[in-house]
């Protein structure tokens, strides 16, 4: 069957081969529908991220996966739709003992399709069933996008843990940034009841504004103060902008990535007094736990009642296993591999 593979560490080695699963009888064996591409599998392609599992060379890609259930067994029924959770316990921390993979002490987690761990890009899976998620009928092929809302409900768990250590009440939203993971953290908020404004350097942004978040394109335009401000761009410079624009006791939430070398600028009173005194806090969030993956899928549904359409827009390229470089290329919204309809 194919798969689509890559040797972690080698840029551009990604290529789809002949691989064969076996199926253990404490798996559930699961055909593989579609996998999301993003920014990660970018990295890994490029060689700058992504670990083999131990004694091989080359990684299964793929991380956020839409499943079917081959076979009845183990709480499943053939038929089932389901996704499958990415981070699996170190094994010896009180993180991962206490069911939090996604904050592992150690570092020592493995990752499906990323650290250590085969992923979800070829056609047949077996799985265990402690790490299957349900993905509901009506969800249908927007279940794909459980796994990056899946982040995205674990960042503002973290952000409202973190406002509400003291009294708080957030109203108003930044999210900069407007690609996938920007567009399902503005419609979270919106289903949280935030007035959000998402900004991005395109000139609009269309399904944004279907939520009633309001679309700014990145420029000069005074966008005043925040209660919450969540990085999803994946740019260094605005991380560190985050910290000026906000209100009193604000939370910046950092969701995106960048590794460039370089080095940003900060106004010095903006970080020695404003930070201070205004009890401001500025977090990184990754990854996701069971519970956020739940979440997830349940905001997703109403996201799809609330806004119709709207994310099967975000799902804006469906393409073959064999066309994945187009899928890693494409920027208008989430691209997504077809393993089997
Ligand atoms: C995935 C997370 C993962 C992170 C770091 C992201 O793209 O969505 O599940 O923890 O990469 O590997």
């Amino acid at each position: 069957m194919k798969a689509l593979v890559v040797e972690p560490g080698v840029p551009h080695s990604a290529r789809v081969e002949e691989t064969e699963t076996t199926v253990a009888d404490s798996e559930v064996p699961v055909r593989v529908l579609e996998v999301g591409m993003c920014g990660t599998d970018r990295e890994i392609v490029e060689g700058l991220f992504g670990v083999a599992p131990e004694g091989e060379d080359l990684l299964v890609l793929g991380h956020e996966a839409l499943g079917v259930v081959e076979r009845d067994g183990h709480g499943f029924e053939r038929g089932d739709l389901v996704s499958g959770i990415v981070r699996r316990s170190c094994g010896h921390c009180l993180a991962c003992a206490e069911g939090s993979p996604d904050s592992c002490l150690t570092g020592d987690y493995s990752e499906r399709g990323i650290t250590r761990l085969h992923g979800y890009a070829r056609e047949l899976v077996g799985e265990d069933p402690d790490q299957l998620v349900p993905i509901p009928r009506e969800l249908g092929r927007l279940g794909v996008l459980a796994e990056p809302t899946s982040d995205c409900v674990r960042a503002l768990r973290h952000a409202r843990a973190i406002g509400e250590r003291q009294p708080w009440t957030p109203g108003r939203a930044l999210v900069t940034g407007a690609g996938p993971i920007g567009t399902l953290v503005t419609l979270l908020l919106r289903l949280d009841g935030y007035d959000v404004v998402t900004t991005s350097l395109e000139p609009a942004k269309p399904l944004i504004a279907e939520s009633g978040a309001e679309y700014v394109p990145a420029g000069d335009a005074d966008l005043g103060l925040f209660d919450l401000v969540v990085e999803c761009a994946g740019n260094a410079q605005l991380m560190a902008d985050a910290l000026g624009r906000l209100r009193r006791s604000g939370v910046a939430c950092l969701l995106g990535i960048d590794g460039r070398v370089q080095r940003v600028s900060i106004d010095g009173p903006t970080i020695g007094v404003d930070t201070v005194l205004g009890n401001r806090a500025l977090f990184g969030s990754v990854n996701a736990r069971r519970e956020d993956w739940l979440a997830g899928i349940d905001a997703l549904d109403r996201m799809r009642r609330r806004w119709p359409g709207v994310l099967e827009q975000l799902l804006g390229l469906r393409v073959p296993i064999d066309r994945f470089e187009e899928a890693l290329a494409y920027t208008g919204g989430k691209a997504t591999l077809v393993l089997s309809e």
